[in-house]
């Protein structure tokens, strides 16, 4: 007889996990695989090779160390149209999309499903743990939605949930699969324990892994929609939308401050496009300005006066700051590193002047 094979949704936390190994512990082959949508925490902290952050792929981690090969795809091009700008189910607490944006992993899952002869398809959600996108009617409706209907599989709810095509064709022990709801981890966590599983390695993040469940980079994707009339996925700004503090100068000016070296470091390979500041004599920060036209002097001043804030020369009486216009507002120097540096001499701005300005 023909042995069944499953695509299990992987992001490499304790529910993923533990579904796998509960699917492979009954003969099943597994391939797993992992969606890319450009919010990651994963895709942030390899962007920025902060040595603060792990950088390896929990879910590359978790297939290696199950024994199951493990597939990214990276669906980043279209999520922001297909789901992120209008999801039909509306957007949890912050701008997170989960019921549309499980409904569109798992159609993924189904079309490659359909394409590779796999049989179903399973994930890691548990019925009632997280109140927007695993509450009983919403895994039906994103089953529904997903084309997969019931070749959808939940190991870790099963025993809650209707029997599956898996379970019905006896590929799968059902008495085998757990009954677990709600948002407590005790269960999860025994069970991995006795299946030997590492629970040291597996990430257990409280708010999940995706920066649109952050509340902070919510609110600095907002102002980015509502300052761009057509707005379309661009990764660069996306990426820009986790770094450093955003302050908002004006309706066209927006001000990007580094906050420690990692930051400025990666700031400053996207100085391409954007007016760049930073401090002569002291340490500080690599400020970028995003603006379409040629900022006002006024406007010269108090950039740079917010970058000597943020910077060791914060006390001082005055503060050299310098700072070179867009690659191409010269045409004499094109290139980004021969624009010519200007310099200014300023106060270190109050921090209670430019608080009214975060994003
Ligand atoms: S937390 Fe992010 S990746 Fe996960 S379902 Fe919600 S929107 Fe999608």
């Amino acid at each position: 007889m023909k042995r069944p094979k499953a695509l299990a949704l992987v992001s490499g936390g304790l529910d993923s996990t533990l579904a796998v190994a509960l699917v492979k512990e009954q003969g099943v082959e597994i391939e797993a695989l992992n969606f890319s949508t450009g919010f990651c925490f994963t895709d942030h902290h390899r962007a920025m090779k902060s040595p603060k952050h792990n950088l390896r792929n929990e879910a590359l981690r978790a297939g290696a160390d199950l024994g199951v090969p493990t597939t990214v795809i990276d669906i980043s091009e279209t999520y922001f149209d297909d789901v992120l700008l209008n999801p039909k189910h509306g957007y949890g607490a912050n701008m997170n999309p989960c019921l549309d944006c499980r409904a569109y992993m798992l159609a993924h899952a189904r079309r490659y499903l359909e394409e590779t002869g796999a049989d179903f398809v399973f994930t890691g959600e548990v019925l009632g743990q997280r109140p927007k996108s695993q509450f009983r009617q919403a895994l039906i409706t994103v089953a529904r939605e997903s084309g997969l209907e019931d070749r959808l599989l939940r190991p870790l709810s099963a025993k809650l949930l209707p029997p599956t095509l898996p379970e019905r064709e006896g590929w799968i022990d059902r008495e085998k699969l757990l009954g677990i709801a709600g948002r407590g981890r005790k269960i999860q966590i025994a069970e991995a324990a006795r299946r030997g599983l590492d629970l040291d390695e597996i990430p257990q993040p409280a708010g999940g892994c995706c920066f649109l469940t952050d509340e902070a980079y919510a609110r600095k994707l907002k102002d980015w929609l509502d300052h761009h009339e057509q707005p379309r996925h661009d990764a660069e700004a996306f990426v820009l939308l986790k770094v450093g503090r955003h302050l908002r100068l004006a309706e066209d000016v927006k001000v990007v401050v580094g906050r420690d070296e990692a930051e400025n470091s990666f700031l400053s390979l996207h100085r391409r496009g954007r007016w760049v500041f930073w401090a002569k004599d002291f340490t500080g920060p690599t400020v970028l300005v995003e603006v379409a036209r040629e900022l006002r002097w006024e406007e010269i001043e108090r950039i740079a006066s917010i970058t000597a804030r943020y910077g060791h020369g914060r006390e001082a009486e005055r503060v050299t700051i310098c700072w070179t216009v867009p690659d191409g507002a010269d045409e004499a120097f094109p290139q980004v590193d021969a624009r010519p540096v200007e310099e200014i001499d300023v106060l270190p701005a109050a921090l209670d002047s430019i608080e009214p300005l975060r994003v």
